[in-house]
């Protein structure tokens, strides 16, 4: 273990733990559309849980991809994600992951704001969020909620086993971009290398998380790239997912991950955006930047969020009228913050 924690992390670590060892039944959840670290953090937590003695489930406001199916190989009844409304209600502690909106947590937001039970929150977003009452274990600084999980096991003496460091790793890989974005920090490849000395073998994480896609994933991936427009100009880049395509390549939304970071690899491009229609005549915005452009800031004054360099946001209207505004507000944006 090579990692050290401030007084006031240890104490909100211990604060946690003694909420969920009071627990009878602990429901973990995550934002719709669940990402690895959402996934990796529940699955890593309920293996931790599970060691303490505790009962714990995960029920998540939308399905799993298929891709994580492997976190739940050692935990075959964990993820109860299709009865998820009634998971919750039968919670006598709610735990909730790498989100701190209920506004994120799709059909389940209003049944965890209307239990009244402790709701604990570990998360690493700058939103404030506007969940119920409770401990919080909240560090935007980290660069996944999975590293505050291991940060909860250290602080608590919570042994780490394989399955737990897996999941784990899942996590920290997944929301740094293989660990290559700007949020890994150092601390964040000692936690990896703490969950690496476990034995658990890098290569075949890898291989379980990006390389068993179906054929649908890279025709997603072209069709969207098709769409490719550049503004040198604003140093702007967007992508468009062609309507049905979802559908039509038999994926998920979930396929869609990393497909932003081409219009972000271009170079002079500061702000790279994905934009997904949504079932309910909505649309999904997902924002990217390069050097000091804040997605974070431009997300939220749309009402959504995020990171620094990651950010989205889900607004009602058509395609053509989210774009027109989303892109009118982007270039302002870029024009009001210079590239230095
Ligand atoms: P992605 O673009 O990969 O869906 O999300 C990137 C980041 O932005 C994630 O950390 C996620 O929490 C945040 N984010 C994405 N969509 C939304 C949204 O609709 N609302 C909020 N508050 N945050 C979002
Ligand atoms: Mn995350």
């Amino acid at each position: 273990m090579t990692i050290t924690l401030t007084d006031d992390k240890r104490k909100a670590a211990q604060e946690v733990a003694d909420t969920l060892g009071a627990a009878r039944y602990i429901v973990l959840t995550t934002h719709v559309n669940p990402d690895g670290d959402g996934l990796g953090s529940e699955v890593g937590l309920a293996h931790l849980l599970r060691a303490q003695g505790r009962t714990v489930v995960i029920a998540n406001p939308t399905p799993t991809p298929a891709r994580f199916d492997f976190l739940f190989r050692d935990l075959p009844e964990l993820d109860r994600s299709r009865e998820a409304v009634r998971a919750i209600r039968k919670a006598d502690t709610i735990v909730v992951l790498d989100i701190a909106d209920s506004t994120r947590l799709g059909v389940l937001g209003a049944e965890v704001s209307g239990r009244q039970v402790p709701v604990v929150c570990i998360d690493h977003h700058a939103s404030p969020g506007t969940l119920p009452a409770g401990p919080r274990f909240v560090d935007p600084s980290v660069a996944a909620t999975g590293e505050l999980i291991y940060e909860i096991a250290v602080a608590n003496d919570w042994p780490v086993n394989t399955s737990t460091a897996r999941a784990l790793y899942v996590a920290l890989m997944t929301d740094t971009g293989g660990f290559r974005f700007s949020n890994t920090h150092p601390r964040t490849l000692r936690v990896a290398a703490d969950l690496l000395e476990t034995g658990i073998d890098p290569e075949s994480i890898y291989l379980d998380v990006y390389a068993t896609a179906p054929e649908g994933r890279p025709r997603l991936l072209a069709a969207t790239l098709e769409t490719l427009v550049v503004e040198p100009e604003y140093g702007l880049a967007w992508v468009t997912v062609p309507p049905g395509a979802i559908e039509r390549y038999g994926v998920t939304p979930d396929d869609l991950d990393g497909v932003v970071e081409h219009p972000r690899s271009i170079s002079g491009v500061r702000l790279a955006i994905l934009f997904r229609e949504l079932s309910q005549g909505r649309i999904k915005v997902s924002l990217r930047s390069v050097g000091d452009v804040n997605v974070a800031t431009f997300a939220h004054a749309l009402g959504g969020g995020g990171h620094a360099k990651a950010a989205g946001v889900a607004l009602p209207g058509t395609m053509a009228e989210v774009q027109a505004m989303i892109l009118t507000a982007a270039r302002e944006y870029l024009s009001n913050t210079n590239g230095s």
